[in-house]
């Protein structure tokens, strides 16, 4: 079969990047579309993706003191009410089941669309004393979202998440378990994913619905737009007063509680495919690839060399490697594209001659680079292989993402920069309409307010900046 088959499959990356994103989740079956609009199959090679997100994550939450729990998918409408800015801002997308049982239901009720309601009258009722402070919970879920227009991973109106909710004694305690949050969003980004990313304060206008202040991680994508790639929120007393989260403090007086909630998706799935991904398709991270080296045998036919390729295997599998050996029928040739397209992180090629020499090749995904390796001891060349291709990903992405980071001055400097598929750092005065006007005049928004206030100016209006601000498209 011809050597390109599988690249001509795929739209080019630098002509059309959103036909191939569709294409690269399509062909190399992480999802497919679901019989309502809008919705996704997660297909079993996406899905062993999430799975690795999900056991890394865990251990972090595990660290960090956090427990898991599940609370029920179905939302009281009322619930939904008690939190003004709550309701306001998720009503446009809530489902609402009226009918069940063949009758009409007395009190419809809302698919979660986020859980702080349910979990927050569930902890009304847990929490009666300082002593039972803090509560730390995430909960692993569907959540229910209805969308105009969807893309899978991106955008559907199911999709999977992590919710954690935690409840705190002191506004202190809460606003540090929110930063806390935030910088382990960061870490398991860049470990895990190998993705770097901008973190800090959300404006008002961007934050969540009900929340104090949100904060985000905002990662580069291959075209130069931003992805939200996880938040945070200190939701102060606001749900504690609307669900009456009440604990007798040490001092003997009756308080309510500070409270908090973080979330990642399978969002992040998205974000790994359009940060990495290249013309030949996926690349993967080695720590949430679902198969970290394949093999594939060079003249299978020929004797020892099946037989060694599955013993490679055993130790790959012994050693904590996620390998597989691809022994089916196709010609090498088609088999390196095939799993190129796939993304996996190494490749290894072992042939008659290999044998002979006691070598296997390892071919790597992230650079295309061939090196060769002794056969006794594979495992520990693949491991560290896999760390390389890890760290080099990371390397390449950050240099990517601050090589275009621009400032501008002006709404037209802006405009420009982003049309080139960059960051922009700009000043902003604080207001609503100067954000409204960047919106409106660069199809751009504040994705968070930079760590470091270096601009005297805002780019809207050319009053004094209050702050210093990320702007750029954004999924
Ligand atoms: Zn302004």
């Amino acid at each position: 079969m011809a050597k390109d088959n599988f690249v001509e499959q795929i739209a080019d990356i630098e002509k059309d990047f959103p036909q191939w994103y569709t294409d690269v989740v399509v062909k190399t079956k992480l999802v497919d579309y679901g019989p309502v609009k809008g919705t996704m199959v997660i297909r079993p090679y996406g899905y062993a993706i999430w799975e690795n997100i999900q056991r890394e994550m865990d251990k972090r939450f595990r660290a960090a003191g956090i427990e898991n729990a599940y609370f029920p998918l179905l939302i009281p409408m009322s619930f939904m009410t008690k939190e003004a800015e709550h309701v306001e801002g998720f009503a446009p997308e809530v489902a609402v089941v009226t009918h069940a049982g063949g009758e009409k239901l007395a009190e419809p009720l809302v698919i979660r669309p986020t859980s702080e309601t349910i979990i927050g009258s569930m902890y009304s009722k847990w929490i009666q004393s300082y002593r039972d402070l803090p509560v730390l919970m995430n909960q692993w879920a569907n959540v229910m979202r209805w969308e105009k227009t969807t893309r899978p991973f991106l955008r559907t109106s199911e999709f999977l998440w992590q919710e954690g909710h935690t409840v705190h004694a002191s506004e202190e305690e809460a606003m540090e378990m929110t930063l806390k949050m935030l910088g382990v969003y960061e870490e398991f980004a860049a470990t895990c994913l190998a993705m770097p990313v901008l973190t800090g304060r959300k404006t008002e206008k961007e934050k969540f619905a009900g929340a104090v202040a949100t904060f985000g991680m905002e990662a580069m994508m291959h075209d130069g737009k931003s992805l939200q790639a996880g938040t945070t929120h200190y939701l102060g007393q606001n749900f504690a007063k609307a669900f009456d989260i009440k604990f007798l403090d040490k001092d003997g007086v009756l308080k309510y509680g500070y409270t908090t909630s973080f979330g990642v998706s399978t969002r992040l799935i998205g974000a790994i495919i359009m940060t990495h991904g290249d013309a030949r398709g996926l690349v993967l991270p080695p720590v949430v690839a679902p198969v970290q080296a394949v093999i594939v045998p060079i003249a299978a036919k020929k004797e020892g060399v099946l037989e060694a390729c599955r013993a490679l295997k055993e130790r790959l599998a012994a050693a904590g490697v996620r390998a597989v050996l691809d022994d089916s029928e196709n010609s090498p040739g088609w088999k390196f594209n095939e799993w190129e397209m796939k993304g996996v992180p190494v490749r290894i090629e072992l042939g008659p001659r290999d044998l002979e020499a006691g070598k296997c090749l390892l071919a790597r995904r992230d650079t295309h680079e061939k090196t060769e390796c002794a056969l006794a001891g594979a495992e520990e060349s693949v491991k560290a292989l896999l760390s390389d291709i890890s760290h080099n990903m990371y390397a390449r992405a950050k240099a990517r993402m601050e090589e275009r980071i621009v400032t501008a001055s002006s709404l037209e400097e802006l405009l420009s920069a982003v049309d080139k598929g960059n960051f922009v750092r700009a000043g902003w005065c604080g207001c609503r309409a100067c954000e409204d006007r960047v919106k409106e005049f660069a199809q751009a928004t504040a994705r968070v307010l930079d760590k470091e206030h270096t601009q005297t100016t805002c780019v809207a209006c050319g009053k004094k900046a209050e702050s210093t601000v990320i702007f750029a498209r954004a999924y």
